[in-house]
């Protein structure tokens, strides 16, 4: 796979152009202030009486409904929850993009769903960092980045993808890697991942691991500390090492139970399962959930956070959390 860097970029066909960037939630603020800062006109689009408004304005961008912001823009940048994306576009967007701008999307999700339909005299690209846009910021700012994946899916102006890389090089990500995919590619393999990996199963099996001790009288504090704690040095394990390394570095006794254990939970049915979901997701059928939990008000959402706010895992972290790093107030003198 070929990697794009800054030195692939040319800055100047974003640099000179006006950018809307539509949200400043985690990914719209990180977008705004490091084009900003790289030099880019910024027009950040929300709704007045949100209270993104205000906070936009106190970091010192310029702040505009959707619509105005929209309008006259060179680049138009769509960062709200994906969900939301459909009923903005149509009812503030497309009316006031003019010919030929780049519409730009940090998801493949409502593109290759098909729910938002571009005019065909639009470029269409994807610029996706990968991680939070708290990250996003905070590298940015000193003075390194975060890798981002970027595709086209629409090119009027023979630009796209100049665009798509000299807009990935202002968010700060040509200082890292730019990785070239499609909006199919990403949107498919982002939801799989959210829904069967790292977001999906990683948590559940550490929680069933948490109960399995609890229940059977340990304590939950070494429950905690066994199941939950751990993940972090394996995450870090893994992203310094990869999984084979990771193991070299672990007790033989854990590098052997591990080998004991690992097919006994991942087992051929659990692989049929991600088939099977990988098989729903390329169906759209994750999509069509998310815009039906959305227009439902959030049942299933509000339901599971109320429930997993009042699990004893919950109270448990963040009493240990508390007593590894207590406040200042409560630290010993
Ligand atoms: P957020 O949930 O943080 O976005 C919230 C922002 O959207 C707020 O500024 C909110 O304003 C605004 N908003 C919501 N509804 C409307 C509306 N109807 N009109 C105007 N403004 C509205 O989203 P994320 O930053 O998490 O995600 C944005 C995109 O980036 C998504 O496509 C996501 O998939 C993608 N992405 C996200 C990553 C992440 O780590 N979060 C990583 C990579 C990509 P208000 O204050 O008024 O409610
Ligand atoms: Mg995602």
């Amino acid at each position: 796979m070929k990697v794009y860097y800054d030195k692939d970029a040319d800055l100047s066909l974003i640099k000179g152009r006006k950018v809307a960037v539509i949200g400043y939630g985690s990914q719209g603020h990180a977008h705004s202030l490091n084009l900003q800062d790289s030099g880019v006109k910024v027009t950040v689009g929300l709704r007045k009486g949100g209270a993104s408004w205000k906070k936009a304005e106190a970091a010192g961008v310029k702040v505009k409904e959707v619509g105005d912001a929209v309008k006259g823009a060179d680049v138009v940048m769509i960062l709200l929850p994906d969900e939301n994306h459909a009923e903005v576009y149509q009812q503030s967007i497309e009316p006031n993009i003019k010919k030929g701008a780049a519409l730009a999307f940090a998801h493949g999700f409502n593109i290759h769903f098909s729910q938002i339909q571009p005019r065909a005299d639009l470029d269409v690209i994807l610029v996706a960092p990968k991680g939070p846009g708290s990250a996003l910021r905070s590298n940015y700012v000193a003075g390194g980045g975060m890798p981002a994946l970027f595709a086209i899916e629409q090119d009027h102006s023979g630009d796209a993808r100049g665009i798509a890389l000299a807009y990935g090089s202002a968010l700060g990500c040509g200082r890292v890697a730019m990785l070239e995919t499609s909006f199919a590619e990403e949107a498919e393999a982002d939801l799989f991942n959210e829904q069967g990996v790292v977001w999906g199963a990683v948590p559940e099996i550490i929680q069933a691991g948490y109960d399995t001790l609890v229940e059977a009288g340990f304590s939950e504090e070494i429950a905690y500390f066994e199941c939950v704690a751990e993940l972090k040095l394996l995450a870090d394990l893994i992203a310094a090492r990869g999984i084979a390394g990771m193991r070299e570095v672990i007790s033989p006794t854990a590098e052997f139970a591990g080998l004991k254990g690992r097919g006994r939970i991942v087992t051929d049915a659990a692989r049929a399962e991600l088939r099977e979901i990988l098989a729903e997701v390329r169906a759209g059928k994750l999509t069509r959930d998310l815009v039906a939990e959305a227009e439902a008000g959030y049942p299933l959402l509000s339901r599971s956070r109320r429930d997993d706010a009042a699990r004893s895992i919950e109270t448990t972290g963040r009493r240990l959390r508390d007593l590894l790093d207590p406040p200042p107030a409560r630290r010993p003198e």
